[in-house]
């Protein structure tokens, strides 16, 4: 190779680092624009939660789990891919994780006010279940809002278990205490070890949609759904699939007594009040 060549090539070496830095600072700059916006949002009213039903086999909701949304001003809709991890890492998601307590809350008593008893599920943060007063605080917001913890599910996920396993165990059980259970979200994503399954006061397991997607086609995929299902039984745990789009989807897990599905092909997560609006001649009373 002459020198020529090997210099065109260090120089468009050079451009491209130069380019990839370029699109490095955009990025910074924009998750700061993001965080400051973030710390805003909740004052600004920009937060909302939606809710996405859990259903059995006969379609009845038996739960729902609620989802939070950023609705920004000058952006629009900011997905929680985005906003949750910037949330978790710039230690915001404590005073959101309290807001969604209170919302959910809020609404529970308005869909019991409709005639709907099941139990919400909402996500907790490892950062938020790992601050010192948090079960005060949730004894604390069920006590001043009158709420029931027997209606409300903590979904929390794997990596609350890879340390400090003791402390979050008793944390866990004040909180059963008070009614309130436990789910493991996208359950099979993690890297704990399985030993935890029978240590934790768990309740209930939640099947990632990446495993959920290509059942029944996908062997491997199949495997895996079956035995968590199995698994699940034998350990006396409830079953929710999550992001189940098709009726073959939903026809395999009813088969192999899933007890619960979540996804599309059920409802889209919308406003409670849509909701309600939507089951206004119906009366729920299940899942408790
Ligand atoms: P997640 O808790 O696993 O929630 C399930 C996600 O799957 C939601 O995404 C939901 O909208 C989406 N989904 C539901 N059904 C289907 C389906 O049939 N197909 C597909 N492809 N997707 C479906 P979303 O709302 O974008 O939330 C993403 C993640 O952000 C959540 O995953 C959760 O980890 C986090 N998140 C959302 N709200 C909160 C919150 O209030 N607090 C905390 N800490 N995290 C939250
Ligand atoms: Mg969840
Ligand atoms: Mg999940
Ligand atoms: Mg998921």
């Amino acid at each position: 190779e002459s020198d020529t060549a090997m210099y065109r090539a260090k120089s468009a070496g050079r451009n491209q680092i130069a380019f990839f830095e370029g699109n490095m600072q955009t990025e910074v700059e924009h998750r700061l624009t993001l965080e400051r916006d973030l710390t805003k949002a909740l004052e600004l009213n920009e937060l909302q939660m939606v809710m996405q039903a859990q259903v059995n086999d006969a379609g009845v909701a038996v739960g729902a789990e609620l989802l939070m949304r950023w609705h920004h001003k000058g952006r629009g809709m900011v997905s929680p891919a985005v906003f949750i991890p910037l949330a978790e890492e710039s230690g915001l998601i404590v005073k959101m994780g309290d807001w969604v307590l209170q919302e959910a809350c809020r609404i529970l008593k308005q869909l019991q006010s409709a005639g709907h008893y099941f139990s919400l599920s909402i996500n907790v943060s490892p950062k938020q279940f790992r601050q010192k007063d948090f079960v005060d605080k949730v004894t604390a917001t069920l006590a001043t809002q009158g709420v029931d913890g027997n209606y409300l599910i903590f979904e929390v996920t794997e990596g609350l278990f890879i340390d400090n396993l003791q402390e979050t165990i008793a944390r866990m059980s004040k909180l059963s205490d008070l009614g309130i259970r436990f789910s493991i979200d996208d359950f099979g994503t993690g890297y704990s070890s399985l030993n935890y399954l029978k240590r934790l006061p768990l309740y209930e397991l939640k099947i990632d949609k990446s495993f959920v997607q290509d059942i029944p086609g996908d062997a491997n995929d199949t495997a895996i759904v079956g035995s968590i299902l199995s698994m699940a039984r034998q350990f006396g745990l409830k079953v929710v699939a999550e992001g189940v789009e098709t009726v073959e989807q939903a026809n395999y897990l009813i088969a192999n007594d899933c007890d619960s599905m979540q996804g599309f092909l059920y409802s889209r997560p919308i406003a409670p009040e849509l909701w309600i609006s939507q089951h206004a001649q119906e009366q729920t009373a299940t899942g408790v």
